[in-house]
């Protein structure tokens, strides 16, 4: 027999197939169920859709630019389940990624780092390819969704559900981009504003291998909501030469200016061909105020994001500096 797809799990956790999950009362005029939440949420029945489970990459692209037009793509399904939940949005025709194993694959090619659009989270903190150098991808470990949140949700689906996700953030950092197929050809962009038309799908994530003296780390204040928008996160990179100075520096920042993640180059600029100590990361930092204009919410005022913010940038570089000071120590030994 074989295993059931990502679908067929799903309608397996609705109301109607397993009441015993849901403590609700349908209506059947508004198709909405009101969950027993603390934050007493009303989501909707998720509606009839036909599925498609395409068992390769060609099959996918063949699909979506004929008969599957207007599709949603379902990789882990974290993201689009729960806004087809919240917002009730009729969705007809649904193609289930989870065949495409050729998607699946994190490599090295000469120095280029390739990440298939279906690699999960999961995968990619547990990759034995990441050395230290790629502390900001072990990191989410700890702070992204839950573990089966991770297990589930894919590089593709987090680049694609939001621009404020935590792949993207760190993809800049990393100067990524993200290589998207269709029927018609191939483009790679991004990481940010990809632009996906109807029938395109992230196959894969790129940048250049880290070489030399140089980490990375990402630092979450809290966990965003499972749209994956909202929080508080930045990531930092850090490349020193040996007598300390810093080589190379880049930082971003969910909601650098307004709700947009975004890179903080006048903080960088300061920094960087400067000698890597206290003085000279604060100067960078007070730049970094000046420099970021956060959207405020229910969460925390502008002013509050930016300090969080702050000290959070301050606490990536620290984490990145002990890290290379331990490395210059033993290759001078
Ligand atoms: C409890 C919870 C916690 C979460 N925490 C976080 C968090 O900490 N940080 C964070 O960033 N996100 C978080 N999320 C959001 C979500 O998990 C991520 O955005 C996830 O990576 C989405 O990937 P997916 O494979 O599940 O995408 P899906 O839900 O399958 O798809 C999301 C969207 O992307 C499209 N899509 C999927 N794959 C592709 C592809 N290959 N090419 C083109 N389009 C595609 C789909 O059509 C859909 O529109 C959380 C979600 C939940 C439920």
């Amino acid at each position: 027999m074989s295993s059931p797809t990502i679908c067929e799990n799903l309608q397996n956790c609705s109301p109607e197939a397993n009441p015993d999950l849901w403590n609700h009362s349908v209506s059947d005029k508004t198709q909405i169920c009101e969950v027993d939440s603390p934050q007493g949420v009303r989501l909707h029945e998720l509606p009839e859709f036909d599925v498609y489970v395409p068992s390769s990459l060609g099959e996918a692209l063949t699909y979506l630019s004929g008969e599957g037009r207007g599709s949603r793509l379902l990789a882990g399904g974290t993201s689009l389940v729960p806004e087809m939940r919240k917002t009730g949005i009729r969705v007809r025709k649904v193609v289930d990624l989870s065949g495409l194993s050729d998607l699946h694959y994190i490599r090295r090619t000469q120095n280029t780092i390739r990440i298939g659009g279906l690699t999960t989270i999961r995968e990619l903190t547990e990759a034995k390819i990441f050395d230290d150098r790629y502390c900001c991808f072990k990191e989410l470990e700890r702070s992204f969704g839950f573990v089966t949140t991770r297990n589930m949700a894919t590089v593709g689906g987090n680049l694609a559900a939001s621009a404020e996700g935590d792949l993207a953030e760190i993809l800049l950092v990393l100067e990524g981009r993200a290589v998207i197929r269709s029927a018609k050809g191939e483009r790679a962009v991004g990481p940010t504003n990809l632009g996906l038309a109807d029938g395109e799908l992230i196959v894969e994530v790129q940048f250049a291998d880290l070489k030399g003296l140089v980490s990375t780390w990402f630092n979450k204040f809290e966990k965003r909501n499972e749209d994956g928008k909202g929080g508080i996160a930045t990531t930092t990179l850090l490349k020193l030469k040996n007598d300390r100075s810093v080589e190379d520096v880049r930082i971003a920042v969910s909601r650098a200016r307004w709700k947009e993640t975004g890179r903080v180059r006048r903080a960088e600029s300061e920094l960087r061909g400067k000698i890597a100590n206290a003085e000279n990361v604060g100067r960078a930092l007070d730049k970094l105020e000046s420099e970021i204009d956060p959207a405020g919410d229910y969460r925390g005022s502008s002013r509050f994001r930016k300090e969080v913010t702050k000290a959070m940038v301050r606490e990536g570089l620290a984490k990145c500096l002990e890290k290379l000071d331990r490395e210059r120590g033993e290759s001078q030994c």
